[in-house]
């Protein structure tokens, strides 16, 4: 049997994968056996999301549907966000596992509640949305998940008793944590700006969730870390970095709120907007399509201003509000020219701009100067550059995941 679970949190607090973890911790008490846990990610597009528009799917084996689904309501009914506007649970129970293609609709495209629930009638699921009912969506595609490729996290959760607080750990023990199990994990700190990014700020009651490749790689690398007692942890199988969203560009073009993966020619070089965003035109066999690399993605615009017209490259990215959020990107060939973008500071990698004629350049950040005129060729690689792990989308595809057979 499965139980899928959704859309239970609000901004102020909660987390579905905290409420799922609370359940299956209860059916284990009362004498179930969870086989699985599963955290998927569906479409990074939708407007309905809290934070990462995750939901859950827990495998149960033997037992009573009823009676898991009045569980599994109760915890609703006790920790769900109902207050909050966009918080819309749902809650379904089947015997089977459903149709897939519903779970790579929701994944990398639309769904309805009116087409959810009434694929929940035919399929003659048990199920209880609360509210609008919006919660079914990711519900159901919880159980009617595939996992062709998949990945761990593990998630700790802290007491109730400290939720709203600051949270309190050692810096140290997340940098040794990256140290001793990367490549294996990843996302745990940012080296070249020396921050945690899997610990997050807000009231929901995670202390931090270590992705890995496997059950043994992330309890590995939690063991690493020093932080306040946490209440609980559980380790969730996900669709966390693996591209699932990502489908090939379609020949009419790009359709808002979806995901994709093609390659195409820099039609005009990458220019810096005011705030600090990196634009540039890629042409596809269909037209030309804009693309971002967003302020937020910080040192990745060093490697996107280098981009020049003529470049052959592959993207990665989500087309939202007509322009491409560039997520990744592989030079395949570049065109020859040499770029003109300001240097690198030698001292503390920020940009330089020229400090007068055939006086050198100065550093934009620190004020450093150099009287020789650096070589400007390019250093791009025929490699994937992405955003930095902080900016990264849950399902984007880390660099160290990367395979021949992805390129
Ligand atoms: P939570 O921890 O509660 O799951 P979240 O950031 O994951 O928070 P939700 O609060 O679940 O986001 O909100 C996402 C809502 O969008 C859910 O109601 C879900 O059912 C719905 N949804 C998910 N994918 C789609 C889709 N492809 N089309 C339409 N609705 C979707």
């Amino acid at each position: 049997m499965l139980l899928g679970l959704d859309d239970t949190d609000s901004p102020d607090g909660m987390c579905t994968t905290y409420l799922g973890a609370l359940i299956a911790d209860e059916l284990d008490r009362m004498g179930y056996t969870v086989s699985s846990c599963r955290l998927v990610r569906l479409n990074p597009n939708v407007v309905w999301k809290t934070r990462g528009n995750a939901a859950v799917c827990i495998g149960i084996v033997g037992g009573d549907p009823e009676t898991v689904l009045k569980i599994a309501c109760g915890f609703v009914d006790r920790f769900a966000e109902f207050s909050c506007e966009k918080t819309n649970p749902g809650v379904v129970v089947v015997e089977s596992a459903p149709d897939p293609a519903y779970y790579f609709q929701a994944l990398q495209r639309f769904c309805t509640i009116q087409e959810t629930v009434s694929r929940l009638d035919t399929i003659h699921a048990l199920y209880k949305g609360y509210k609008n009912g919006r919660g079914l969506i990711g519900a159901l595609a919880a159980v009617s998940s595939v996992l062709p490729d998949k990945t761990y996290e593990c998630l700790a959760y802290r007491k109730a008793e400290v939720l709203g607080t600051p949270r309190i750990f050692e810096d140290e023990g997340f940098f040794i944590s990256e140290e001793k199990t990367a490549p294996h994990t990843w996302d745990t700190v940012d080296f070249i700006r020396r921050a945690i990014v899997c610990v997050p700020h807000g009231k929901d009651p995670v202390l931090y969730g270590i992705r890995g490749e496997s059950p043994a790689w992330v309890q590995e690398a939690a063991g690493y870390l020093k932080t306040e007692e946490p209440a609980f942890s559980r380790i969730w199988e996900t669709n966390q970095g693996t591209d699932a969203h990502l489908l090939p560009l379609p020949k009419e073009g790009p359709a808002e709120g979806e995901s994709y993966r093609f390659s195409g020619i820099v039609a005009s070089a990458p220019k810096t907007n005011r705030g600090g965003h990196v634009q540039f035109t890629i042409s596809h066999v269909g037209g030309y399509i804009s693309v971002f690399a967003f302020e937020p993605t910080k040192y990745f615009r060093n490697a996107v201003r280098e981009l020049a017209c003529g470049d052959q490259i592959t993207v990665c990215g989500s087309f939202q509000k007509g322009v491409l959020h560039l997520e990744k990107f592989r030079p395949e060939e570049l065109a020859g020219q040499k770029i003109r973008v300001s240097p690198k500071c030698p001292v503390c990698g920020g940009r330089m701009t020229s400090a007068g004629k055939d006086k050198g350049y100065k550093c934009r950040e620190c004020s450093a100067r150099v009287r020789e005129v650096p070589d400007l060729s390019r250093t791009l690689q025929m490699k994937w550059y992405e955003v930095p792990p902080g900016s990264r989308r849950h399902l984007a595809k880390p660099a160290v995941r990367m395979r021949d057979q992805d390129n």
